[in-house]
């Protein structure tokens, strides 16, 4: 694990033992030429690399604690498997309030995903599962607070279609919005484009 991600707490005694050796070294070249600080670059090595060996044996081991901050600098898999289903969520919720799945679709999907979760986090699971219950539920209650008066039972999310009914030119019965002739006097009927104008009253 690189240093530099490493969490802000301050730095243990005994990351300063490689400065130390160099210094040392330093000293020694100093002091009793050159070929003797050498030597004592080469001991300082080798017991660095014998300390690393030990220290990281001692974590295997269970020694030295696993701190939490190293747990939450790397996210581990199962955390990533839970803000990939909540967002799967997210995403499912999302393409239903766009019309683009209905009711039943949305529920499925949404019990694949909650399956999903129960089979990878294990002990997590129920509180995943409350939290994106209570995530779905309190969108769909935002979402259909303001449109609860016009959320009748005739009308289905058609995104792009007209939802007015449409008005017969020749003998003005409004037709349904998707009828292609009118009920009354058969007159084709031409659905309202956004840029058609509708000339003199
Ligand atoms: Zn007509």
């Amino acid at each position: 694990m690189p240093a530099d991600t490493a969490s802000p707490t301050p730095l243990p005694w005994w990351n300063l033992l490689p400065l130390a050796g160099i210094l040392l070294s330093i000293g020694a070249s100093i002091a009793f030429g050159f070929p003797s600080g050498l030597l004592v670059i080469g001991a300082v090595l080798l017991l660095l690399g014998i300390w690393n060996l030990w220290s990281s044996l001692q974590i295997v081991a269970g020694d030295q604690p696993v701190t939490i901050e190293r747990d939450a600098a790397v996210p581990s898999q199962e955390q990533e498997q839970k803000v990939f289903l909540l967002r799967a969520l997210e995403d499912l919720e999302y393409e239903k309030s766009m019309g683009k799945i209905d009711e039943d679709d949305y529920v499925e999907l949404r019990d694949q995903v909650r399956l999903r979760a129960k089979q990878v986090l294990g002990a997590d699971r129920e509180r995943l599962r409350t939290q994106a219950e209570q995530l779905v539920e309190a969108h769909l209650r935002s979402r259909q607070a303001p449109t609860a008066s016009s959320h009748s039972k005739s009308r289905k999310s058609r995104p792009g279609k007209p939802s007015k009914s449409l008005s017969c030119s020749s003998c003005k019965t409004s037709n349904d919005p998707d009828a292609t002739f009118c009920k009354r006097c058969g007159e084709k009927l031409t659905p309202p484009s956004p840029d058609k104008k509708g000339g003199a009253s």
